[in-house]
């Protein structure tokens, strides 16, 4: 048996925050990987120096705006040129034996959903593909015999602790919250709260969309969604509890009270790391633990009066059908809006919930259904959003 190297991969979202930890451990072991296909947004001449970096066979850009910089940027060096959303999908069927599925939010579903059907590794951070999708993304999983290995950390702390044991002995597994940068905010301070407070998170340094998720706690909220659909345990069993000092990155208690942690420092390249090696390891060079240096853990119950997404999203959830994927939709469109300055900080997790009060379509039964539902939702939201005066 053992790994065939090199083994191949594909990194779409590759000049995001992910992207760029993803690579920074591909760098450190050369003879180890080969380079598909490297995918971004729009952000052309960044993607093509990593193209040319990591001798990629291909370069996609999402945005067709971008084909000229990145065709130039690229000439000459052998390394084929591709943009937009067909192409997208095109690059993430190559079949690496990894993809690394890094866009943020919805518009990573349909790569992330090609790369599941070519039935390799599927190393998922793009939660909001996984919430939106929900049962369609996990039976083409289970169709095409691919195997998803969780990247978020809070989910990667719960598939290690789940390994070698049996979900049916799980009592409960709790996922830890920092609590954001406005963890210790009153609701009047919320209120005002600007986007470049929001984007400074106190222990991770992440994109934009992520960052004010993480200050609204959406980011628990569509991270519950998201242990609901990896780890089946029922979404009584599923809990949140706020550690800010984000260490502790996830829990599972058992039936016999044994409750099993992973801890490490709050650097992406660890649960990264963990995907690519999965089963076996790898070094990293991330900082090691000093709990002696950190003295002290600390824990304390999520305030949904504040901060309501959990609730929400768990609300959601519950509902079923599509209002997981309404709930990512609305917010995409809030948190675009608030960082655009249109909304106040409050109004995105009221909004996504006004959005959802309206009605919902029948669960999505594939692909086409669930991108129907999130540009419906999408051009609902759009609708909510009013200037702040
Ligand atoms: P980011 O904004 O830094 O990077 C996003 C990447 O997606 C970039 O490469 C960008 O070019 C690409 N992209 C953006 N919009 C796109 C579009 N419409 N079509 C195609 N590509 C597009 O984001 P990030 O922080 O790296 O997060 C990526 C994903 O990983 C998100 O789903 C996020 O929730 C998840 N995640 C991130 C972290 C973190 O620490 N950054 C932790 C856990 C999970
Ligand atoms: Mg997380």
């Amino acid at each position: 048996g053992g790994v065939v190297m090199p083994r191949s991969i594909t990194v779409l979202g590759a000049t995001g925050s992910i992207g760029a930890s993803t690579l920074d451990l591909i760098r450190r072991e050369p003879d180890k990987w080969r380079v598909v296909a490297l995918t971004a947004n729009g952000n052309a001449i960044e993607l093509a120096k990593l193209a040319r970096e990591f001798r990629a066979e291909i370069a996609v850009v999402a945005d067709e705006a971008s084909l000229a910089d990145l065709c130039a940027a690229l000439s000459g060096s052998g390394i084929g040129a591709a943009a937009g959303p067909a192409a997208l999908v095109e690059a993430a069927a190559r079949g690496a034996d990894i993809t690394i599925a890094a866009i943020v939010g919805c518009a990573g579903l349909a790569p992330t959903m090609a790369a599941i059907e070519q039935g390799g590794v599927i190393a998922l951070a793009n939660k909001e593909a996984l919430v939106s999708a929900g049962d369609v993304m996990t039976a083409a999983v289970a169709r095409h015999g691919a195997t998803l290995l969780p990247v978020d950390s809070e989910h990667n702390a719960i598939f290690q602790c789940l390994q070698g044991n049996d979900l049916a002995h799980v009592r409960a597994i709790t996922l830890t919250a920092s609590g954001g940068p406005f963890r210790d905010w009153s609701l009047e301070q919320l209120q005002r709260a600007t986007p470049a407070e929001a984007v400074k998170h106190p222990n991770w340094s992440m994109g934009a969309k992520i960052s004010v998720d993480s200050a609204t706690m959406m980011n628990k909220g569509l991270e519950f969604i998201e242990a609901f659909h990896l780890f089946p345990v029922g979404v009584e069993r599923l809990r949140i509890i706020v550690h800010p000092q984000s260490i502790v990155h996830s829990m599972v208690e058992y039936r016999d009270g044994s409750t099993l942690a992973q801890l490490g420092p709050s650097d992406m390249r660890v649960p990264i790391a963990s995907a690519l090696a999965f089963p076996a390891r790898m070094d990293t060079p991330c900082e090691r633990l000093n709990l002696a240096a950190i003295g002290q853990l600390t824990f304390r119950a999520a305030d949904e009066v504040r901060f309501p997404a959990t609730r929400v999203a768990r609300e959601a959830v519950i509902a079923g059908g599509a209002a997981p994927a309404v709930l990512n939709a609305a917010n995409e469109i809030a948190v675009a809006a608030y960082l655009d300055g249109q909304i106040a900080f409050t109004r995105i997790v009221q909004s996504v919930e006004d959005v959802l009060s309206r009605g919902l379509a029948p669960a999505p039964a594939c692909l086409e259904d669930v991108i129907a539902i999130d540009a419906e939702a999408r051009a609902r939201a759009r609708e909510l959003m009013e200037p702040v005066r």
